[in-house]
């Protein structure tokens, strides 16, 4: 089956973990659980790291568990200074040269990712985003998210190819029949793909495309 989207996860793909973006997302996101359920920071830590290990993300361990205004929530864990990212001409030309439809897939909320878009210089280049609302609060790597996504899209998984820093959530879609990118992953997890940074991504497109063509 021809590919026709790359499917973008957005944190630490789309720039590297050394930016410290998701580092004060974890700290807003404890700061958050202290104030809200009048927890110990050490009790929020351990509660944070439980919830993303069980569910995905700790939103949604808070959701299934606890009260939560999940809007308050996700405003909250991602207000934050996103002036660590820089504009990356060189991702932007990337991208302008791949063909197929490229979206944004993210455990984050769209505000977030508009943000980090910008701040990167390459929003042209999604006409989707496709946010943790969406998909109906249901995070990545919970196979629901990734069939939401889809039908969002209007997609066959073999038309998608997904490209994300976490190998937990490349699985599921690896499973639906998508093809798989992990970005500065971990060595032991699976991928059909593996690149040390977004920008090895134009040496095996050209691969992916010719191994998809013609069905
Ligand atoms: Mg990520």
């Amino acid at each position: 089956m021809t590919i026709r989207y790359l499917l973008f996860d957005l944190d630490e793909t789309l720039y590297p973990r050394g930016a410290g973006v998701m580092q004060e997302i974890g700290r807003r996101i404890r700061r958050y659980i202290v104030q809200e359920y009048g927890m110990t920071w050490e009790e929020a830590d351990q509660m944070a790291r439980r919830y993303h290990q069980e569910y995905g993300t700790s939103m949604r361990g808070l959701l299934l568990n606890h009260e939560l205004d999940v809007s308050r929530y996700l405003t909250f864990v991602h207000d934050l200074p996103l002036d660590l990212l820089q504009p990356n001409r060189a991702l932007d030309a990337l991208l302008a040269g791949l063909p197929g439809e490229k979206a944004i897939f993210t455990n984050a909320d769209r505000p977030h990712a508009e943000r980090v878009l910008a701040q990167l210089g390459i929003r042209r280049h999604f006409s989707r985003i496709i946010d943790v609302v969406a998909v109906g609060y249901i995070p990545k790597p919970n196979p629901a998210a990734y069939t939401a996504c889809l039908h969002l899209l209007g997609a066959h998984p073999a038309e998608c190819v997904l490209i994300e820093d976490t190998g937990r959530n490349l699985a599921p879609a690896k499973q639906l029949g998508m093809t798989t990118v992990l970005v500065d992953g971990d060595p032991d997890d699976a991928a059909d793909y593996k690149i040390p940074t977004i920008l090895g991504l134009g040496s095996v497109a050209e691969a992916i495309f010719q191994a998809n063509a013609g069905w």
